[in-house]
């Protein structure tokens, strides 16, 4: 009998195989007490297996190919680097001694105190960081109880051509695995936006995360049909399903070489409108894919990254050359910088600021703009950075989560005293560089009018605006039934800001994750939006959707979606709408 389940396609594609579980270590811990003249060889032993741990890493990273990207390397560089961090090496050490127990038992308490405090952030990014503790920790207790290395870490085939089970993959497995020739994965923890997820879209396996109880109803060599695009598995399919599968594996592998042809074409609906169609960035390797799917620039490069796992903030000079490295792959495509959107928990060092104490509600807490106006330190340099990267290329400035003109006002004065003390000292910039603020609040979209009249352009933030639009945390599994992008007081406040942009004549694009899911792009034509943002990997698929759309057609329902009364109404509408080739 089939059986089908369920989870989160985090990477697009069909797979159709046999299967390899991968068990997840159960490693049971003890406390055991350690006599005074042992402890300081106990000591020796924990330190001897962080060694060990790290020539394991560095043997792993070794075996990745050199054309393979630099990011995926700088993952396990990320566990290499924890192993030399103090929180995670000297803490336990200094266990060992204060409670005379064994190295296992004072790593396992350090690493759940550790995992407690990731557990504890809003931001998914951060959160899912525990995850790096997670592996790290787990290796060093390997070692410490004498096991040795998981089956699929060895340099060999068995794994090739299996798709592969596991209820948690790190990065480092996911880049083995794939080098070793695995067609799939499939977990039954993790989000869209865990380290792993990330990797297979950029390897480009397909990959279903989140498919709980995968394990207990999938075996090794268990013949299964999974579709990365849906988030479907189909456990032992009768021979109707897999042939039908296997058409659809032949139509989508069409489909997808199809679009690679859509990448030098303009983007143009077919009554000749054209849509601006740029990309976002998240990590630097994606710069590489907004050149593969040719985007008409970077809509949206979020900064976060140059924040995280580190002690300190970068200083005015990584930013520089951060930026000026971006300008340049980018080949004179423009490129919107948006300005640190960090907050309360999501400091860059994880813990430490505020005594380490947590916002109660974090989402609506000190966060991006607001941290930013009160940091200076953190705030300035970056802009400063900004300035004088202009002169290498078209820059444009996008501020996140403003809420007030003040806020604003606020931000326009330190720009101008920077220009200032650039010009003072004779330092060159871009005196024409652009100032544009993400709408993300439901209060600057409803003025939005008012922040049109101030700023350069504008970019819907929707993740955020629909967060606090419908008053649920975007990470919280338990309300997340009521974030719905098709709220009629989600699209109104869409349609309101790009009204506001179209009187004041400033663009306005859209960079939330909206914009990149292919059912929702002729709506949001549909009420006036002509800039896209998206992730590069759903660039082309967007792009392809517009040159299918007629705007005359679209434009006569905007009223129709505008007066709806609930999603339920506005997906009818769009269900037809979506029909139409
Ligand atoms: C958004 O809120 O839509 C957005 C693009 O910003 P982020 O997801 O980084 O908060
Ligand atoms: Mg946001």
């Amino acid at each position: 009998m089939t059986i089908a389940m369920h989870g989160m396609g985090v990477s697009r594609g069909i797979a159709i195989g046999k299967t390899q579980v991968i068990q997840r270590d159960n490693l049971e811990i003890h406390e055991s007490k350690i006599s005074g003249d042992m402890i300081e060889a106990e000591v020796r032993r924990f330190e001897n297996a962080a060694t060990t741990a790290r020539q394991q890493l560095r043997a792993i990273r070794n075996r990745i190919p050199d054309e393979t990207d630099a990011d995926i390397a700088g993952f396990i560089d990320a566990h290499l680097l924890m192993l030399e961090d103090a929180a995670l090496i000297h803490e336990p050490v200094r266990l060992i001694r204060e409670l005379g127990c064994n190295a296992e038992w004072a790593l396992k308490l350090q690493g759940d105190a550790l995992i407690a405090v990731f557990d504890e952030m809003h931001d998914p990014y951060l959160r899912t960081r525990k995850d790096d503790v997670n592996y790290v920790v787990n290796r060093m207790l390997r070692i410490l109880l004498n096991q040795s290395p998981q089956r699929h870490e060895a340099p060999d085939n068995r794994l090739t051509g299996y798709i592969v089970l596991a209820h948690d993959l790190t990065p480092a497995d996911t880049v083995l695995m794939q080098h070793n020739g695995i067609t799939a994965f499939v977990t039954e923890y993790g989000g869209p936006t865990s380290h792993t997820a990330i990797l297979a879209r950029s390897l480009g396996i397909p990959a279903i995360v989140g498919l709980q109880h995968a394990l207990r109803y999938i075996n090794d060599e268990d013949m299964i049909i999974l579709d990365g695009t849906h988030g479907v598995v189909l456990v032992a399919p009768d021979q109707h399903t897999l042939r039908h599968y296997e058409k659809l594996r032949e139509q989508d592998k069409r489909y997808v070489s199809g679009l690679a042809k859509l990448k030098s074409k303009p983007t143009v609906t077919l009554d000749g409108t054209p849509i601006e169609l740029q990309a976002n960035i998240e990590l630097p390797r994606d710069f590489t894919a907004v050149m593969e799917v040719g985007a008409a620039g970077v809509g949206l490069y979020r900064t976060e990254f140059l924040f995280m796992n580190r002690e300190s903030p970068p200083d005015e000079e990584e930013h520089y050359a951060t930026y000026v490295k971006a300008i340049e792959i980018l080949d004179g495509l423009p490129l919107t910088i948006r300005t640190l959107d960090l907050g309360a928990d999501k400091q860059f060092d994880g813990s430490r600021q505020n005594g380490g104490a947590l916002a109660a509600n974090p989402a609506l807490g000190l966060r991006a703009v607001r941290l930013c106006l009160k940091e200076p330190a953190l705030f300035r340099p970056q802009l400063r950075a900004i300035y004088r990267a202009s002169v290498s290329g078209p820059v444009r400035i996008m501020i996140p989560m403003l809420s007030n003109l003040h806020e604003m006002n606020q931000v326009l004065e330190i720009i101008a005293d920077i220009k200032s003390e650039l010009d003072e000292k004779n330092i060159s910039y871009d005196h024409n560089l652009q100032v544009g603020g993400m709408i993300e609040v439901p209060a600057a979209a409803v003025c939005a009018d008012v922040f049109a009249r101030h700023l350069d352009f504008l970019s819907l933030g929707t993740n955020d605006l629909i967060q606090y639009t419908m008053a649920i945390d975007r990470v919280n599994e338990e309300v997340s039934y009521l974030y719905d992008p098709l709220h009629p007081a989600v699209l109104r406040l869409i349609h309101n800001t790009l009204e506001a942009g179209r009187k004041a004549n400033i663009p306005v694009s859209m960079c939330g994750e909206m914009a990149g899911r292919p059912q929702f792009t002729r709506l949001l034509l549909c009420l006036g939006l002509l800039q896209f943002s998206v992730h590069p990997s759903s660039l082309l698929e967007i792009k392809k959707i517009i040159n299918e759309s007629r705007m005359g057609q679209l434009s006569l329902l905007t009223d129709k979606i505008l007066s709806a009364g609930d999603s339920q109404e506005v997906a009818e509408i769009m269900t037809l709408v979506n029909s139409v080739q």
